[in-house]
């Protein structure tokens, strides 16, 4: 990206972690998915140079940047064919959860680990039985003594079986009303060991070619320590977002990078593939479309730096819409341009050997999660229009 608004040190970041993204590649990360491996040398590394904790504070071992600066690291990668997924979750969410309202001992526990890359954590929202309407998830939290006890199932939860924990978002038990409602969302954080009795996890067939793997969960009867509670009982969705407008504009550098990684083995193989007098890169059915790809990224990559700055300065609310917007126009640019960047290679678009076709699935991921296009478009109908709502 030509990312004009960002500073001389954005750039000397950009450059660097590109560097790093090219001596890994692709190749690196397509043979860690056969060998059925989390990419543990390039997560290593990127950690080693504080790309992983760049976000963090320092005197917990971070960088004392933002996410803006997280958000540059693996849109690098990924351009250079080697995203990190997990970045999304560990640093991105989970270290600023932990940053931003745990206590100083769980931070002394959590962040220099998961700056320095020996630590991760997994987070998981989703259920079965809620899907995108989160206010009905059902994983319970309930007291004894001074311990709370965990029972509920998620889906479709990331990289669980490398993390160390998953932060998991339940509700305190509450009594239903009547009708049997318990009202609308009161999100309560947990850390949950890897090991805990009764955390059970079962990978899911996914067809994604990536790295990172996905699980179902189920918690029988968790019993969790008092301090397994991340911030405040009672602060809510708040809390709740201050980690997931992250999440939303990582998934946008996400899908940022995947589309710039197909755009540029498109062009390249437009340049010189000839079956004409000229490369097919001179037709403007091949070009132009490419041309509105670039376009397309470019302006999402705008969008995701105005959601980091908003977040980074502060506006939470502010973080919000954007980190929305950011979220949807990076997942459609992402997704247009993988399908032209196939189109593009012509039947090789559809090899192994190019290894472009995988990346339909891949690029689809950053349309549904964390949050779909569709709430998107209902968050923006609802909230910034001033529309009714439908449900
Ligand atoms: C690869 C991958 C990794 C993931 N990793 C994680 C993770 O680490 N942690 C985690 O917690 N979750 C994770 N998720 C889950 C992800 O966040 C959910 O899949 C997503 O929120 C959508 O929920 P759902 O799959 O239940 O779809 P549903 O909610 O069942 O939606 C199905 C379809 O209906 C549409 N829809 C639903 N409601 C409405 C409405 N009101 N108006 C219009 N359309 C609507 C949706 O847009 C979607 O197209 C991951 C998912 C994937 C695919």
């Amino acid at each position: 990206m030509s990312a004009t608004l960002e500073t001389d040190e954005h750039k000397a970041l950009r450059a660097a972690v590109a560097q790093l993204g090219r001596r890994y590649g692709r190749e690196y990360l397509t043979k860690a998915v056969a060998e059925g491996r989390h990419p543990g040398e390039l997560w290593a590394e990127a950690a080693k140079l504080g790309y992983l904790g760049v976000n963090l504070p320092e005197e917990y071992g971070g960088g004392g940047g933002g996410i803006t600066e997280l958000a540059i690291v693996l849109e690098e990668l990924g351009a250079a064919g080697c995203p990190l997924l997990m970045m999304v979750v560990s640093p991105a969410i989970c270290g600023t959860v932990i940053a931003r309202f745990g206590t100083e001992e769980q931070k002394r526990t959590w962040l220099p680990g998961i700056a320095d890359g020996s630590r991760t954590m997994a987070f998981g929202i989703t259920e079965p039985d809620a899907g995108s309407n989160s206010h009905r998830i059902t994983t319970t939290a309930r007291r004894d003594g001074t311990d709370w006890v965990l029972s509920g199932r998620k889906v479709f939860i990331s990289g669980v079986d490398i993390a160390d924990a998953t932060l998991v978002v339940a509700r305190t038990e509450t009594v239903p009303d009547k009708e049997g409602h318990t009202g609308r969302l009161k999100p309560c954080l947990f850390v949950v060991p890897r090991d805990a009795e009764g955390f059970q996890r079962h990978g899911i067939d996914m067809e994604l070619q990536a790295p990172e793997k996905q699980f179902e969960l189920v918690l029988d009867d968790v019993r969790l320590p008092a301090d397994a509670l991340v911030g405040d009982e009672d602060a809510g969705l708040l809390q709740l977002f201050a980690g997931l407008n992250p999440e939303r504009i990582m998934t946008a550098a996400f899908a940022i990078g995947m589309g710039r990684y197909a755009l540029a083995r498109a062009v390249g193989y437009a340049k010189d593939r000839t079956v004409w007098q000229a490369p097919i890169g001179a037709h403007q059915a091949i070009a132009h479309p490419l041309a509105q790809s670039h376009i397309e990224l470019e302006l999402a990559c705008l969008m995701t730096q105005k959601a980091a700055h908003l977040y980074d300065t502060g506006d939470d609310i502010g973080a919000g819409e954007a980190a929305n917007m950011a979220k949807y126009a990076a997942a459609e640019a992402c997704v247009k341009a993988v399908d032209q960047a196939v189109h593009t290679l012509g039947g090789n678009g559809l090899t192994r050997e190019y290894g472009l076709a995988s990346l339909i699935t891949a690029s689809r991921v950053a349309r549904i999660a964390p949050v779909s296009r569709e709430m998107i478009l209902n968050f923006v109908s609802h909230q910034t229009l001033g529309l009714p709502k439908s449900y």
